[in-house]
């Protein structure tokens, strides 16, 4: 018989048990691995601008703040298509839809390598494209590393270190352009090197390879038979008469998985759209080709309608909307490295492309600062413009300023940049 006192009394006792056996509940290990070197630095900083003046974030790497960077009038209008179609709206295969692969296989077969829409996996941003590639190739049961470049993004280390692998960092060389130091990248690699991770054109040293340089590289990952990784994010963002040289078109035997997609080229970052190319000359990929197709299907593959609108965004954008991207950038790095070799105690490094400078902190002529990020907190307290410090990209003594603001906006903050330097120089 159902007695309704019972009831309420067995509840009661249930929620006094609830009361006092205390709960466990943890993230996972993965979970805490998981770190934003970024948002960890930043975040310590004590970021108070100056109210009397505007602040400007040179901080951020997101061309589609100002408004003076947009995205091409045929880039949207193929969301627009691909939403009235209504076609796109279901799921598909977690690899990505063929006519969106084939377009990706055409549009970068440009870049020199005869690219097959079957050697194409789409992803959720190229950071997604990254996470695949890493989780594919790097087992932190079997102690595996990685080499990452420094300086170079932290979002390599993030997904290198969430599953337990080593991120070892090879150097990058100021002097050379930031070319490889090709004797410290051979000598970090050891028997558990899984793969070299490749940045050309860098963030943030905004360098661009020569194919010679390429080449060296790749001969040291063929040499010692590991598989390259080319976040090839910025791929052809780079300065009037330079020559982006993509790692696919030399042949040189390394198998290669090419991570890009939309974000910076289509200036639409947020559309979340990447890809995976596998790279593979003498199928040396073959078992990893069939894991990366089953890492896809953890999130069951990415945005719909902007694979349906890929095939009309990689045919129908102009080659003036590319030119006009590529020489605001241009322009805008000459203004900022004009400007700021005028500083005292700074030392811009030219750009070839991508939408970054570095910019070294003589740290000696200023001694009260104990610090990059002491620097740049200073900096933003006094001028209100914020830089990101070299720590961010595991490298001291640096400022990474973005160029995709616009000119009368990097003008003032070079202005800024350069009195604060004036005013602190010590001889
Ligand atoms: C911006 C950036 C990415 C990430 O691109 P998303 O498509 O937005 O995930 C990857 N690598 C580098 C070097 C970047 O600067």
């Amino acid at each position: 018989m159902y007695d309704r006192k019972l009831e309420q009394r067995a509840s009661v006792s249930i929620i006094e048990d609830l009361k006092t056996v205390s709960w466990k509940v943890e993230p996972s290990t993965a979970a805490k691995n998981t770190r934003n070197f970024i948002r960890e630095i930043v975040d310590n900083l004590d970021l108070k601008p100056n109210p009397d003046k505007s602040v400007i974030a040179l901080s951020i790497g997101d061309p589609t703040i100002y408004g003076n960077l947009k995205a091409a009038a045929e880039t949207i209008e193929a969301v627009r298509a691909s939403l009235e179609q209504g076609l796109f709206n279901g799921y598909l295969p977690s690899t990505g839809h063929q006519d969106a692969k084939q377009a990706v296989a055409e549009y970068l077969s440009h870049n020199g390598s005869e690219i097959n829409a079957n050697d194409v996996i789409l992803c959720s941003g190229c950071s997604s494209s990254l996470e695949h590639c890493i989780t594919v190739l790097a087992d932190g049961a079997k102690n595996h590393n990685i080499l990452i470049p420094r300086p170079g993004f932290p979002i390599y280390r993030t997904l290198a270190e969430h599953i337990g692998v080593e991120a070892r960092y090879y150097n990058l060389i100021p002097e050379n352009n930031w070319e490889v130091d090709l004797h410290h990248l051979e000598s970090q690699i050891d028997g558990n090197t899984a793969a070299i991770v490749l940045n050309n054109p860098s963030n943030p040293c905004g360098s661009n390879f020569s194919e010679e340089h390429l080449r060296n590289v790749l001969e040291i990952a063929y040499n010692n038979r590991i598989p390259v990784i080319a976040d090839e994010i910025y791929e052809n963002i780079v300065f009037p008469g330079e020559k982006f040289v993509s790692t696919a078109s030399l042949n040189s035997g390394v198998p290669i998985l090419i991570c890009g997609g939309l974000a910076k080229r289509f200036l639409v970052p947020g559309w979340r759209l990447g890809w995976i190319v596998v790279h593979d000359e003498f199928g040396v990929f073959d078992e990893v080709r069939k894991s990366l197709n089953a890492l896809s299907q953890r999130t069951i593959g990415s945005n719909t309608l902007i694979q349906g609108a890929l095939p009309a965004i990689l045919k129908n954008t102009p080659k003036s909307f590319y030119e006009f991207l590529n020489n605001t950038l241009a322009r805008n790095a000459q203004v900022a490295f004009e400007k700021i070799q005028n500083a005292k105690g700074l030392t811009p490094f030219m750009p070839q492309g991508t939408m970054y400078m570095l910019v070294e902190i003589r740290m000696e002529k200023f001694p009260m600062f104990e610090n990059g990020l002491a620097f740049a907190q200073k900096m933003m307290e006094e001028e209100s413009v914020f830089c990101l410090p070299g720590e961010c990209f595991a490298i001291s003594g640096f400022l990474r300023i973005v160029i995709t603001v616009p000119e009368d906006v990097i003008n003032e903050a070079c202005l800024r940049i350069s009195e604060f330097c004036n005013r602190y120089y010590t001889m």
